[in-house]
């Protein structure tokens, strides 16, 4: 009956998780300093699975809530689409994440950002960090990472700091893709996943 249909229509609604657009290179919501979460503030469970959601669904393997324009101290990171051992089990929740130290030496990798399709770039970053953090049941943590998990909380950090990692290219790769930006920031990039053109 009706009435039946309406109840499951309802449930399903309630469960069923939303892919976000993503927003690109450009938009000013990227270079917000993010503010801290107060605890009930928002439904964080829900769109913490929105987050997980959008990120796989695009191919990321981290995903910063200002990428999706919400100005918010909140990322996630999920490797688990990865061969690689040490990423495949590393699927976690940053809440109101504070960076406490960086160490260890410098190493060079190709980073990417789903915000900015198109473009990789070596960046050098420290290879061990240590975090505190809430997780997404509000449990307060303080955590060391190192190698390439490390580098993916640096590369997110940085994004609710209002940083990208093209920031940290040399002057010449920096001119190298300064009309790709552009254009990206006009909308004019080919990309399989939703995103946000202005
Ligand atoms: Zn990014």
């Amino acid at each position: 009956c009706i009435r039946d249909s309406y109840y499951i229509t309802i449930i399903f609604k309630k469960k069923r998780s939303m892919i976000y657009p993503i927003v690109l290179y450009g938009d000013t919501v990227l270079r917000e300093k993010c503010t801290e979460i107060k605890m009930g503030d928002l439904d964080i469970k829900s769109l913490v699975n929105d987050m997980f959601e959008t990120m796989t669904d695009a191919d990321g393997i981290g995903l910063a809530a200002p990428q999706i324009g919400i100005s918010k101290k909140l990322f996630v990171v999920d490797g688990s689409s990865l061969e690689d051992e040490e990423m495949s089990s590393f699927k976690k929740v940053f809440i109101n994440p504070v960076l406490n130290n960086e160490d260890g030496d410098l190493w060079e990798f190709e980073e990417g950002c789903l915000s900015i399709p198109n473009i990789r770039g070596g960046v050098k970053r420290k290879s061990s960090i240590e975090i505190t953090f809430f997780d997404e049941n509000w449990n307060k943590k303080k955590e060391v990472f190192k190698g390439m998990q490390a580098r993916v909380i640096q590369h997110e950090y940085d994004h609710i700091q209002g940083k990208l990692f093209v920031d940290y290219l040399s002057p010449l790769k920096k001119k190298l893709i300064k009309n790709k930006l552009s254009e990206i920031s006009k909308g004019n990039c080919e990309v399989r996943y939703k995103v946000k053109r202005s």
